[in-house]
């Protein structure tokens, strides 16, 4: 076990590392982060910051000696230097876990061999025929690139034979995955934590809406029959077994209109829409993680309240700083803002947990509290 007082890494310095940050600090541990940006959002509220990049293996192993434990809260720290600091300290996920979340052949291909359901798909290597790939699938499907690829970015829907054309010319001589397009009827995640000695604990499962391929509203309670929701907590476990994870991980799934349910993503990291937690349960999906990486008992999530998690991105700047005054103003709404100097349209600087005592009310008042902030 490591306790208070001893000192943890994170490999990425944004918003998940900074609520890592102030939950190991809360518990008595001292943090240290590692970000290739200065002034990053979880060093304003580390014990210390490293700007270097995660290639600069002598930054790094210096970083590495200085933490009992090291996490990463970012999936594209590159997998091969973690391998060169693993016998430094002691590195929860395990690198190998990293590379092949973050690599969607290697994460489709993890699902296949390990029997998980997902969505049909094919693999075109760079340089390969990327038509014939599009049709061993068939239309509609969605062109995803193989590195690299969050929150939408790097991927194409196919929905129609006019759209090829289109795809073929952004995406030929990379290497991708095309997978069908799912008609699905929500979309759900889980977020499951696993210690070293295997001890599993995983949260409720939230319905996500996206809007732009960002994510928008996590409702939890989920809106799906209970033998879904327990059907995808059962799964994020086994993955989360079966990858002998030891942190905290993200599972995304797919419903489909018949209940059934594939997996479509896996993020070995605290997830943005475990962020209910924080308001809304008896531990925070950061507290959870410190437990798993620290090898303290998990804590047995329990949710207090239906909530509304509401992501605020920089468009909400548009006009200047947003009026607050009436989020603030309501007493079961609660702010959390990521302390970003620059609010870019599309970037997360910060969230809000909508409590009420039923999941369509808190809803209700979510879009309008929203709505207000955008104004
Ligand atoms: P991803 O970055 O792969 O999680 O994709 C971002 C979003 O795009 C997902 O949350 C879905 O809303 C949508 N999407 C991705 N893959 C598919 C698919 N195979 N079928 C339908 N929608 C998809």
């Amino acid at each position: 076990m490591i306790p208070a007082g001893k000192t943890i890494g994170v490999l990425g310095g944004g918003q998940l590392g900074r609520m890592l940050a102030r939950a190991a600090k809360q518990m008595g541990y001292l943090m240290h982060v590692f970000e290739p940006q200065a002034k990053c959002p979880a060093g304003t509220v580390a014990n210390k910051e490293v700007n270097s990049a995660y290639e600069d293996i002598a930054a790094l192993s210096a970083f590495a000696r200085e933490c009992d434990v090291v996490t990463y809260e970012f999936e594209n720290v590159p997998a091969a230097p973690l391998r060169a600091i693993e016998k430094l300290t002691r590195l929860c996920p395990h690198w190998s876990v990293l590379e092949t979340a973050q690599n969607r052949s290697r994460e489709k291909n993890w699902l296949k061999r390990n029997g998980f359901p997902h969505a049909r798909f094919a693999e075109v290597a760079a340089g390969g025929n990327l038509e014939k790939g599009i049709r061993e699938v068939g239309v509609p499907c969605v062109v995803k690139t193989a590195d690299f690829g969050y929150d939408g970015k790097g991927q194409l829907k196919v929905m129609l034979e006019a759209d090829v054309p289109a795809a073929l010319k952004r995406f030929t001589g990379q290497p991708v995955v095309i997978e069908q397009f799912v008609d699905f009827s929500c979309e759900v995640s889980a977020v499951v934590a696993r210690s070293a000695l295997g001890e599993m604990q995983v949260f409720p499962v939230a319905e996500n809406i996206h809007t732009n391929h960002i994510l928008d509203f996590s409702i939890v309670p989920a809106r799906v029959p209970k033998e879904v929701a327990t059907r995808a907590e059962e799964m994020a476990k086994a993955i989360a077994e079966r990858i002998a994870l030891v942190g905290v991980m993200g599972v995304e799934f797919f419903v489909g209109r018949n209940g059934e349910v594939l997996v479509n993503e896996l993020a070995p990291r605290t997830h943005n829409s475990g962020h209910y937690t924080m308001d809304a349960c008896n531990v925070s999906q950061f507290e959870q993680q410190v437990r798993a990486i620290c090898g303290l008992p998990l804590v047995k999530p329990e949710l207090k309240s239906p909530v509304v998690m509401v992501n605020i991105l920089g468009d909400a700047w548009a006009k200047g700083e947003p009026d607050w005054a009436a989020l603030q103003a309501q007493p079961d709404t609660r702010l959390h803002l990521y302390g970003k100097s620059e609010a870019r349209p599309g970037r997360k600087m910060g969230h809000f947990n909508v409590l009420a005592g039923d999941v369509e009310f808190a809803l209700a008042r979510a879009r309008v509290t929203k709505a207000d902030l955008y104004r």
